[in-house]
């Protein structure tokens, strides 16, 4: 049982404090929904957590089962248990997806016997195609495919912790419910993955199953709620809580 606690997280990027102290507990197997406006900060928070440069904590922590990750660099912070699903996933021409996984179970310390066998049973399981696995990794692949490709990641490196960062942007029908649905197992599988997915829509949601959800609006968590706030702000936008929110 793990738990990421973010504290009082303060944070700018490019001069500008985007990140007003946010507060935010979630727990292994628990499925936490972040949603808001565009600008609200979703992104800069998945940055910050993660580690990306150029963003500027001025105050606050993230605790991974009481360690601060705050002062390690991304790839400590991953090897620690957290997981980034980007938006936009990056192009890494050269490197094949199998290659990559090697890498990574290795500097885990992890047996990378049978890996292979592992990449191609995973694949079957969120329908990408196999002939898919040789490419580069994300090189012309459909944003549907990198999507696939990015959860196929995730659902074997087992992290404690996955930030899924608009996962249902360009995606079609079918790959959400692949991708959000292999997310929902690993919440309920051995390791009890625990999740903080950024979304603006319901429809991932209702694959998802949150727990919690949250409105991120400047910068501050204004509301929190189960499952039923999603539905309402479906039906009444942000407005309220933008005329609400000064800073
Ligand atoms: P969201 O994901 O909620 O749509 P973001 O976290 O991407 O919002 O952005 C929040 C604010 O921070 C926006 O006003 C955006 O323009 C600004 N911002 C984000 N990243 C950068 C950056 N690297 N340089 C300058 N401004 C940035
Ligand atoms: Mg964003």
């Amino acid at each position: 049982m793990s738990t990421l606690e973010i504290k009082g997280l303060v944070a700018s990027v490019a001069g500008k404090q985007i990140l007003n102290g946010i507060d935010l507990v979630v727990r292994s197997g628990e499925v936490h929904a972040i949603m808001g406006p565009n600008g609200a900060g979703k992104s800069t928070l998945s940055a910050v957590i993660m580690g990306k440069p150029g963003y500027v904590v001025h105050a606050g922590q993230v605790l991974l089962d009481g360690v601060d990750l705050l002062g390690l660099p991304a790839w400590q912070r991953a090897q620690a248990g957290m997981h980034l699903v980007m938006q936009y996933p990056s192009e890494v021409p050269g490197v094949g997806i199998t290659d990559m996984l090697h890498e990574a179970f290795s500097a885990r310390g992890r047996d990378t016997h049978g890996l292979a066998a592992a990449v191609a049973a995973e694949a079957d399981r969120i329908h990408f195609p196999p002939a898919l696995l040789d490419r580069s990794l994300n090189v012309d692949l459909s944003g549907g495919e990198k999507k696939r490709n990015e959860t196929l990641q995730l659902a074997l490196l087992q992290p404690k912790f996955a930030i899924l960062d608009e996962l249902d942007s360009g995606l079609d029908i079918d790959a959400l419910r692949d991708c959000a649905r292999r997310v929902e197992d690993a919440t309920n599988e051995a390791g009890a993955l625990g999740v903080l997915a950024i979304t603006h829509y319901n429809r991932l949601l209702e694959e998802l199953h949150p727990d919690r959800v949250h409105i991120l609006v400047k910068g501050r968590i204004v509301e929190s709620g189960g499952p039923e706030l999603a539905d309402r702000l479906e039906i009444e936008g942000y407005d309220k809580y933008l005329k609400a929110v000064r800073l």
